[in-house]
């Protein structure tokens, strides 16, 4: 089955919307699988954003992602990549539709909340990046 790799940001961990996040993602349907909190390190941090290590905002975005603690979790469903981006909204809040998280909590285009998987593809690396293969729970999720 399917799997995305979410992370709440240390915008939405500090400010109490954790649970809210989450909520919104159980709410479609999806099933939690996995979930923990950690203050991530500069090492798994750049190994997280690799694919951006040669844009300019790189320093920043992993200055910001070790900053303060985040929740990382793995959700399972069908098409659940793309679900949960449409959830997510825009990369910038101030071009997220209003009800997506993003238009609703977002701050600014760092400070964005949410990180959500872009492919199944990247999706499994990013699931490796936080997760052991026995983090990761199996159970029939009720609708
Ligand atoms: N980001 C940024 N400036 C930019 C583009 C992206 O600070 O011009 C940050 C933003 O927080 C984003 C993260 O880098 O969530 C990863 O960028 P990506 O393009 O992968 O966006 P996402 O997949 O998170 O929507
Ligand atoms: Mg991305």
């Amino acid at each position: 089955m399917e799997k995305s790799l979410i992370l709440v940001k240390p915008d939405g961990v500090e400010r109490g919307l954790t649970g809210t996040i989450l909520s919104r993602l159980e709410e479609l349907g999806l099933k939690l699988v996995a979930i923990r909190m950690l203050h991530a390190d500069k090492e798994l941090a750049e190994r997280h954003y690799a694919v951006h290590r040669d844009k300019p905002f790189f320093n920043d975005l992993v200055n910001y992602i070790t900053s303060s603690p985040i929740v990382a979790a793995v959700f399972e469903g069908e098409d659940v990549v793309n679900r949960i981006r449409k959830a997510c909204g825009a990369t910038d809040p101030a071009k997220s539709e209003k009800g997506t998280i993003r238009g609703d909590f977002g701050l600014d285009i760092g400070r964005n909340t949410i990180h959500a998987s872009d492919s199944p593809e990247t999706a499994a690396i990013e699931v490796d990046t936080f997760f052991a293969g026995g983090d990761i729970c199996q159970y029939t999720r009720m609708r």
